[in-house]
């Protein structure tokens, strides 16, 4: 709504409602008459800046004695855009000199007032120094955490019904990083202000720790409030941005907690809100999440199991296996090698599941060292179980964490060396992720272990990613043939006929193939025709404990050792 002026202020007039105002503020008020070009401030803005009087004509003229000089064309441009009446609000970031005619950042905001003709008459607003701490909370204004703490635990963990609704500014580092430690103080102050100016009766604004703020509203807001709410700032800051002439971009984000059926002890209202913050930002930022249960109870599962995997990782590797599972020739069923798989298992008993544990160690990077024991174990039954079936291969996976940053290269020609194994009985198992094979990091492991004569095995092909081309660019040993692309060829002759062609043309480049998940007879019937060159599955065995393989696998007097190179054929 456009405001006029009906009848010019005197001079007087003016300066009496500055001077009125002056008592109770820290910051300086200003009228700027622009049809008259007079400008009017708080007095004690003399004892400040450097003003030789709180009221003068010939404003503009009389701004390049006090304004730092760089900042005057951002000063002039914005002048010139309200006298065009092109913004009816002034809000300007930028340098005042003090006394001894150093530069001081200040935030000047204005609003435009038009005379009855609509014509800018005056600009009426405020200076404050965003440098300089300010009495409530240091930059904002706002109350601080402690305030919050005492309010919430006043209701002994039985809140009112509402909501917290809990505000971050997305990688708030960057703009401190980028534009100073000042303009992000600045921005601070601004969104203090706009989320006080969206606060309703009913609710409370906080300023939590570095670049947070907690709404709270006891008085029966519902969630559609909340993220009404949430919206408000976002479009405040959108105009914010424009006006400011995109000197920086920022975006927020929320995190909703609904005070319904919930525990309101001051500690779990803000871990639960943190949570829910800290989704909204993982989720892409610039948006705002509603707290959500079963997605903290995932949450607190990782965690644990990220705190367990630490454990075990410091202190021996406890609860940590490996498992063996059979790879047989294709063309007669015998043992050609096993894959070997990790294991964890939580102290009290439970068998965590490799989808589970493996993405948390690639996450916290312990799968570096978990990697390295498994290489080492691994390799060293190899060597124990050569001494029965000379030829016997073990594969070992390797993640995309351990290729990136580790030197793992490295670590797997000393586990051979140590080992006394050939490298050409030892098979690296990689999955290409459809960027992998572009890292010179991969490209460097992926040629060093051929090189070398150690079995470069294509893993997991058949889902996501793997492109036909990169198989004629990486020239694997192999191609393992990923389960789900199994079933699929079971199940379906268009995805049959595409394992055909693959096959064949991975045949035609001298390229081998492993196919995976052949659970029972009829699937073999039907895969055999494809003349495949390695099968692993729970046909011919399941994965199994160092110990239970070397019995059913290795020992010549094992039951399931046909021949005395061993086979794996009558584990079916
Ligand atoms: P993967 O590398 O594709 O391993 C083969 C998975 O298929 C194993 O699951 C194995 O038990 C399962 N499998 C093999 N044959 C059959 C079958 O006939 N039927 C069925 N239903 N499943 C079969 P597992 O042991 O649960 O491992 C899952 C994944 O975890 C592995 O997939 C691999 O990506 C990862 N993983 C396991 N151990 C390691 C490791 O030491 N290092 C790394 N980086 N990843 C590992
Ligand atoms: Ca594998
Ligand atoms: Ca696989």
């Amino acid at each position: 709504m456009e405001e006029f002026v009906k009848n010019d202020l005197s001079m007087e007039q003016m300066e009496y409602m500055v001077q009125l105002l002056n008592s109770s503020m820290d910051d300086y008020l200003y009228i700027y008459d622009l049809k008259q070009d007079y400008y009017c401030i708080s007095s004690h803005a003399t004892e400040r800046f450097y003003l030789e009087t709180d009221h003068f004509y010939e404003a503009e003229k009389n701004f390049e004695k006090f304004v730092y000089e760089k900042d005057l064309p951002l000063l002039t441009e914005d002048c010139q855009r309200i006298r065009s009446g092109t913004i009816l609000f002034h809000n300007l970031h930028y340098r005042w000199l003090d006394k001894e005619g150093n530069p001081i950042w200040i935030n000047c905001r204005g609003k435009v007032l038009k005379d009855e003709n609509g014509v800018p008459a005056f600009l009426i607003g405020c200076i404050n120094e965003t440098g300089k701490r300010q009495k409530a909370d240091n930059t904002t204004g706002l109350l601080g955490e402690i305030s919050l703490s005492t309010y919430v635990s006043q209701f002994e963990g039985k809140l009112p019904k509402g909501f917290f609704l809990r505000i971050g500014i997305d990688d708030f580092k960057d703009i401190n990083g980028g534009l100073g430690i000042e303009y992000g103080d600045f921005i601070l102050k601004w969104l203090a202000d706009c989320i006080s100016e969206n606060i309703e009766p009913g609710q409370k604004a906080y300023r939590l720790f570095a670049d947070e703020f907690m709404v709270l509203d006891f008085s029966g807001g519902n969630r559609d409030k909340a993220i009404r709410f949430y919206k408000n700032v976002r479009k405040a800051i959108d105009s914010f941005i424009e006006e400011n002439g995109y000197q920086s971009i920022f975006t927020i984000s929320g995190g909703i907690l609904m005070t319904d059926g919930l525990d309101g002890e001051y500690e779990n209202v803000m871990k639960l809100s943190e949570f829910a913050l800290g989704e909204a930002k993982a989720n892409g930022k610039n948006r705002c999440c509603v707290f959500d249960p079963e997605h903290y109870q995932v949450f607190l599962r990782k965690n644990d199991l990220k705190a367990q995997l630490h454990h075990a990782v410091n202190h021996g590797f406890e609860g940590f296996e490996v498992h063996f599972q059979p790879i047989v020739d294709a063309s007669d069923y015998r043992l050609k090698g096993a894959e070997s798989l990790m294991r964890f298992t939580l102290p009290n008993g439970e068998r965590v599941s490799p989808a589970e544990f493996i993405p948390l160690l690639e996450e916290t990077g312990l799968i570096i060292p978990a990697g390295k024991w498994l290489l080492h174990h691994a390799l060293s039954l190899c060597a124990k179980w050569q001494k029965y079936i000379p030829d016997f291969r073990v594969n070992v996976n390797l993640s995309y964490v351990q290729v990136m940053k580790s030197q793992v290269l490295k670590e797997i020609m000393t586990a051979i060396e140590e080992s006394g194994i050939a490298p050409e009985t030892v098979g690296i198992e990689l999955t290409e992720s459809g960027y992998l094979d572009s890292s010179p990091h991969f490209k460097k492991l992926w040629s060093g272990l051929k090189d070398r004569g150690v079995q470069v095995i294509l893993d997991d092909f058949g889902t996501g990613y793997s492109n036909l081309h990169c198989l004629g660019d990486l020239e694997p040993t192999y191609i393992k043939i990923d389960r789900s692309f199994t079933a699929k060829a079971l199940n379906n002759q268009y995805e049959h006929n595409l394992m055909v062609q693959i096959i064949e043309m991975s045949h035609s480049l001298g390229l081998g193939i492993c196919i995976e998940g052949i659970e029972t007879k009829e699937e073999l019937a039907i895969m055999e025709p494809l003349a495949p060159d390695y099968i692993q599955g729970y046909l011919f065995g399941k994965p199994n404990g160092e110990n239970d393989f070397e019995q059913k696998f290795i020992l010549p007097d094992s039951a399931a050792c046909g021949t005395p190179a061993g086979s794996a054929q009558s584990a079916f």
